[in-house]
């Protein structure tokens, strides 16, 4: 039998009264391959090689509304963004308030942009606020410090360069902006009939955030958790000492939540929050213990040496992108120490250059 020919009626996912979830495309992608890859997600879920889309949440109740995340700025989320709006029975300029669960410029790139059109409250962590002028506006500082954690890590002289610059393209993606609210976690953002908790989940980075609804038992989490995504947990210079056990308490500390529905900001929706964190608790496990492998029982290892060997479902090291090299390093890095706080590996150094064995 034929198929009914469904009609698209709407990009716009409405999650419920007064919520939409929005898709915003990532600048190697057109709109229309963005909406289209998030149909076809909703229908057939699975594991997805790249990111085409972030997924911003416009909340609009009794006349208040609220934004969380708003994805890259490029014309073409800028457009996205307006035209799921306006099928949200809103506009543009009527955004009221802008909440960012954290810095990066899929979540924040739009940011100046908005602001500027639409004179909204930007909401965001004080962790992160610091990051905006020494990633975007003035990076020489950030790269002085990338190169000597580079170093420091073992990446080779002649890698360098390419390392140290590998996200710089990025940061033409983000309209600059001061934020005008800083949160610390726990304050209360009320949105008509929703109330949102902000909830501190530092790990991805160190000031991200989340949303919890506590009547309605839905919970927004940015990059925090995920449908099949592991959020790269990566120490660089910019991060907390142990960015690996502040991710795996942030675990527990929304496992703690009651949740009927999860929204995150990538891939799609989903409800079973409890049966995800436990995924994410084996995965985490499991990759420890490939990290001990990777650095064997043969003496001394860098960073490095250990992203090169431990196997990544991206592909190998050696063909990664230097920006991946460095998202790498940095995640093997997090491994490491965390396993050295746990009195499994001792670090030493050694000309200048940290390094890891077997305890
Ligand atoms: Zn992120
Ligand atoms: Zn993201």
């Amino acid at each position: 039998m034929p198929e009914e020919p469904t009609e698209r009626i709407s990009d716009l996912k409405r999650i419920r009264e007064g919520i939409y979830q929005i898709v915003s495309p990532f600048p190697e992608y057109r709109k229309e391959e963005a909406y289209d890859m998030r149909h076809d997600l909703e229908a057939h879920p699975r594991v997805t090689k790249g990111l085409p889309y972030v997924l911003p949440y416009f909340i609009a109740s009794r006349g208040d509304n609220l934004l969380v995340d708003c994805g890259w700025n490029t014309d073409d989320a800028h457009f996205a963004l307006d035209e799921q709006l306006k099928e949200a029975g809103s506009e543009l300029k009527d955004i009221q308030t802008l909440v960012l669960t954290h810095a990066h410029p899929d979540h924040c790139g739009l940011s100046g942009r908005l602001k500027e059109e639409t004179g909204c409250t930007i909401w965001m962590h004080e962790a992160e606020a610091g990051f905006l002028q020494s990633r975007y506006v003035e990076p020489e500082e950030l790269l002085k410090h990338m190169d000597e954690w580079a170093a420091r890590h073992g990446v080779p002289v002649a890698d360098r360069p390419d390392i140290e610059r590998g996200s710089m393209p990025m940061r033409f993606f983000v309209s600059t902006f001061e934020p005008d609210k800083m949160a610390k976690g726990g304050e209360r953002l009320e949105v008509g009939d929703y109330s949102f908790e902000i909830i501190w989940t530092p790990g991805h980075s160190p000031g991200h955030i989340c949303l919890y609804d506590e009547q309605k038992e839905l919970l927004l989490t940015g990059d925090h958790v995920l449908p099949t995504i592991t959020p790269n947990v990566s120490l660089h210079p910019q991060q907390r000492p142990n960015p690996l056990q502040d991710y795996l308490d942030s675990i527990e500390k929304v496992a703690k939540l009651k949740v009927k529905q999860v929204l995150p900001a990538h891939e799609w929706d989903f409800e079973d929050l409890q049966k995800r964190l436990a995924e994410m608790r084996v995965h985490h496990v499991s990759r420890l213990d490939d990290m001990l492998v990777a650095v064997g029982n043969e003496g001394t290892v860098s960073a490095t040496q250990v992203a090169q060997r431990v196997k990544w479902t991206t592909g190998s090291y050696d063909s990664f992108q230097p920006w991946m090299k460095r998202a790498a390093i940095g995640e093997a890095l997090s491994h490491l120490m965390y396993l050295v706080s746990q009195g499994r590996l001792v670090s030493s150094e050694e000309d200048g250059r940290l390094l890891f064995q077997r305890a």
